[in-house]
């Protein structure tokens, strides 16, 4: 039985991913969002940054085709994202988290002090970037800084994204 909240949860997913909204996830979302995000935080792409938030997004998107593009057409579909991406990442969170690791982690680099940390308000602007609405952002950064100091870790952040998309059934 799958209920109207699983399929609501799902399509916000599958539209975070499908991020030029032409109703597929491929490469080129992956890619849009490092630049998306270079261009909001005023980082060259052939910088060090942004060589490795491209690295980051190309290792991404091949970890997703690898679990959900079932015919390699280089195109995860909509039914290929709920039949395939969605159940092998409530599988496997850790799994999941492994490959979004290398573009969060680049991400945050845009944003973070030398210690490694960002702003919270710094973590809306990455969310915002990639199209995430101004309430939901704000939410999503505040839960993100579990302890309340202001500041948002890699180690926060990871295990918090593989959440947000191990859609409970
Ligand atoms: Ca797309
Ligand atoms: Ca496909």
């Amino acid at each position: 039985m799958v209920s109207s909240e699983y399929e609501r949860r799902i399509a916000a997913r599958f539209a975070t991913f499908d991020q030029d909204g032409n109703g597929w996830i491929d490469r080129e979302d992956f890619s849009g969002a490092a630049k998306a995000l270079l261009a909001e935080f005023g980082a060259a792409a052939r910088s060090d940054k942004g060589q490795a938030l491209y690295a980051g997004a190309e290792a991404f998107w091949q970890g997703m085709a690898g679990m959900a593009d079932r015919d390699g057409d280089q195109r995860i579909t909509r039914t290929e994202f709920v039949t395939g991406a969605v159940k092998r990442l409530r599988d496997n969170p850790d799994r999941f988290a492994e490959i979004a690791r290398p573009f969060l982690h680049a991400a945050l680099q845009l944003v973070a002090d030398p210690d490694g940390t960002a702003a919270v308000d710094d973590t809306v602007r990455v969310l915002r970037a990639l199209g995430v609405g101004e309430d939901l952002a704000r939410t999503v950064a505040a839960g993100l800084d579990a302890d309340g100091d202001g500041r948002v870790t890699e180690q926060e952040i990871v295990p918090a994204f593989a959440r947000y998309f191990t859609v409970p059934e």
